[in-house]
């Protein structure tokens, strides 16, 4: 069975380990911090084929539509999402970011996927084989691949291109 190392527990970390598992792919998940992740953040929106895709039940409520209005106040735009049901099979949904993180850290753990708080990567080595994982706190692991869901500056990245190019812009 094929093994992905997955670098960081936040939500795209969980959601992938989620969706791996979900295709029969062996996921572990390594986190840096810690499980007290309590009302980080504030809100957040997630459309119908976001709520299909992460099959998780995360709470929050769905609104009946959505306006935007520019600075002045003066409405732009708006959307109805009420057939969203019928037309996507799902809703929109709205809620605070860190129920969404513990929803997807629950269904991680019901599913059987190891998730490790605690474990910062720092080191990668990469061959024909696979890959090896170095931690902090000296522990290693191995897989035949990696994910880096460390955002916003992804250790696997830099591990193993630590001077990347910079994008130029044309003149
Ligand atoms: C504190 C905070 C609050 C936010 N609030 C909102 C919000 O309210 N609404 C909104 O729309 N967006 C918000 N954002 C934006 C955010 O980008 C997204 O909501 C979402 O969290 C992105 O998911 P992610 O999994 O890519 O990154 P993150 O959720 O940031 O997850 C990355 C994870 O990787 C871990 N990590 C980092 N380095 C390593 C390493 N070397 N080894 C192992 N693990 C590592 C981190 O501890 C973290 O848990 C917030 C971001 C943060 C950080």
């Amino acid at each position: 069975m094929t093994r992905a190392l997955v670098i960081g527990g936040g939500i795209a970390g969980c959601a992938a380990a989620i969706a791996l598992h979900r295709i029969g792919v062996q996921a572990e998940v390594s986190e840096a911090g810690s499980d007290d992740h309590a009302e980080t953040g504030a809100f957040l929106q997630i459309a119908p084929n976001g709520m299909r895709a992460l099959a998780v039940d995360p709470g929050g409520f769905a609104p009946g539509g959505m306006v935007s209005r520019n600075a002045r106040g003066r409405r732009v735009g708006q959307m109805d999402v009420g057939d969203d049901p019928r037309r996507y099979g799902a809703r929109v949904v709205v809620l605070e970011r860190w129920r969404l993180l513990e929803a997807l850290r629950d269904r991680v753990r019901a599913l059987g996927i190891p998730l490790t708080v605690g474990a910062r990567l720092q080191r990668l080595e990469a061959g024909a084989d696979g890959v090896t994982a170095g931690f902090a706190d000296g522990g290693t692991a191995r897989g035949d691949l990696l994910l880096g869901c460390d955002a916003p500056a992804p250790a696997p990245a830099r591990c193993s291109c630590p001077r990347p190019r910079r994008p130029s812009t044309p003149a």
